[in-house]
């Protein structure tokens, strides 16, 4: 069962709501039950925004990749293609961490 905080959105998972909310302090009466439909997003939520914080560690990971290859400067087109790891890396990075903030922002972190 999940259970939302109706003064601040903290979804707490369990049989019964938490004595009050570990986020605001709001107590137990101001959760409601979220039906399974609701409960099932949430969950859906929370799988996407764990594969989106799992591809900000490999972006981070290929970015210091890239660096590396950078600076080991072999030949031009192997710096080409380490200079264009790290543009990747830079982009995919931030368009995770913006859509991660757009789902906090509208509530769907769970
Ligand atoms: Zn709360």
């Amino acid at each position: 069962m999940k259970w939302r905080c109706t003064v601040c959105g903290y979804v707490h998972d369990g049989d019964r709501p938490p004595e009050k909310c570990p986020k605001c302090g709001a107590p137990q009466d101001k959760f409601e039950q979220l039906d399974d439909e609701a409960a099932g997003k949430i969950e859906r939520s929370r799988f996407t925004n764990d594969l989106l914080a799992r591809l900000i560690v490999l972006t981070r990971e290929m970015a210091e990749i890239a660096e590396k290859g950078i600076k080991d400067e072999l030949d031009p087109p192997c710096v080409g293609v380490f200079r264009q790891a790290a543009r990747a890396a830079v982009e995919v990075g931030q368009a995770a961490r913006a859509e991660i903030a757009v789902h906090v922002g509208r509530g769907k972190w769970g």
